[in-house]
């Protein structure tokens, strides 16, 4: 079937500004992490992606890594690239990441030049595609030098395959000096990458937000729903075919009785609310101006409408903020 993207895709999601830069992101962003290599079919895959961009979502995140196996991900969005997708290419807003390990070879990891741009040049045959939009250096590399990494950031610009530059998971410190040493090689970095949640709040915490508000770069946020940890679904039970139940990066053992009882209390401020826990997650990590995109998964169209609906939400007031404070930090 020939696809023909929604003609009215604009007026759902807000964009909003990633922090200095001149890159307006959806306020929800896709990711493509789990349940998009060769463990899910490729049918629902589709269906997420093209329902995705339907919506608004005009920014999908990859990385060499996802899968199974690695690279899987990427070669499925490029399946739905060539398909679906090519006439809409200059609308969307393509991420890749390279450095966390893809194989045991010392060239599939790390923040080496080799390891960055070789795994880049493999990313774009992956997506089908001559340029990402932003390239990202996924988690920090303490034993290859900052300039090294950053260096290949660079070139990748320089070389036109990538337009814009991210990190991923660094911490402040080394996120202010990559940002200088971007600046000062006229690649500002747009956009870091970090987990934040209800559950998580290190961005706010070790001063990551800060940061990114001095230095001018945008956050996007991952697993704000804690990869379904802030949804109802867990409070019965571990439900079939969820991430709980199928994938090593969350284990059923997170879900247990001090995880029920704080998880049932946030769903009683969301009930009041007249949402769900999920769109309440989904809100309180969009409340921060330095939150460009909230990045979330999905294992469903179905989802996604639940999630975006958070949109059409009055803000959350102090008295809530401070209720979700109450039972959200361990
Ligand atoms: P979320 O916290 O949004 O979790 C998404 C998952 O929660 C879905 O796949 C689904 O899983 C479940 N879910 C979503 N909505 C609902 C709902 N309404 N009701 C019940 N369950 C729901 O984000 P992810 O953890 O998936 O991360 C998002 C993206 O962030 C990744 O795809 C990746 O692009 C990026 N990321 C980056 C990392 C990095 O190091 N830079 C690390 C991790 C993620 P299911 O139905 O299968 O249970």
């Amino acid at each position: 079937l020939t696809y023909t993207a929604a003609e009215r895709r604009y007026e759902r999601v807000p964009y909003r500004r990633s922090g200095t830069s001149g890159l307006d992101l959806p306020a929800f962003s896709f990711g493509l992490w789990q349940k998009f290599g060769t463990d899910y079919p490729f049918a629902t895959q589709r269906e997420i992606i093209l329902h995705a961009f339907d919506l608004g979502i005009t920014h999908f995140d990859n990385a060499d890594r996802y899968g199974p196996p690695h690279r899987a991900a990427q070669q499925n969005f490029g399946r739905v690239l060539a398909k679906d997708l090519a006439p809409y290419r200059d609308e969307l807003i393509l991420s890749t990441k390279a450095g966390n390990p893809i194989g045991p070879s010392p060239y599939l990891r790390g923040g080496s030049r080799k390891s960055l741009l070789t795994s880049l040049d493999h990313s774009l045959r992956d997506l089908g595609t001559d340029y990402v939009d932003i390239f990202y250096h996924h988690s920090p590399d303490p034993g290859t030098p900052l300039e090294e990494t950053v260096g290949a950031l660079v070139s990748a610009v320089q070389q036109g395959k990538a337009l814009y530059i991210g990190i991923s998971n660094y911490l402040p410190d080394r996120a202010h000096e990559a940002a200088g040493l971007l600046r000062a090689a006229g690649v500002p970095l747009l956009i870091h990458q970090a987990r934040y949640s209800i559950y998580d709040r290190r961005p706010e915490q070790n001063g990551l937000l800060d940061t990114a508000r001095r230095d001018g770069f945008g956050a996007i946020v991952y697993s704000p729903l804690a990869q379904g940890l802030l949804t109802d679904k867990y409070l019965e039970r571990v439900p079939e075919g969820a991430r709980a139940a199928d994938s090593t990066f969350l284990s059923p053992d997170a879900i247990d009785e001090t995880y029920r009882r704080r998880t049932a209390e946030l769903n009683k401020i969301a009930a009041a609310r007249g949402q769900s826990l999920a769109q309440l997650a989904l809100q309180w990590v969009l409340r921060r101006p330095e939150v460009t995109s909230a990045l979330i998964g999905a294992s469903s169209t179905a989802q996604l409408d639940h999630n975006l609906a958070a949109l059409e939400f009055p803000e959350l007031t102090d008295d809530e903020l401070a209720l979700i404070d109450e039972h959200g930090i361990h």
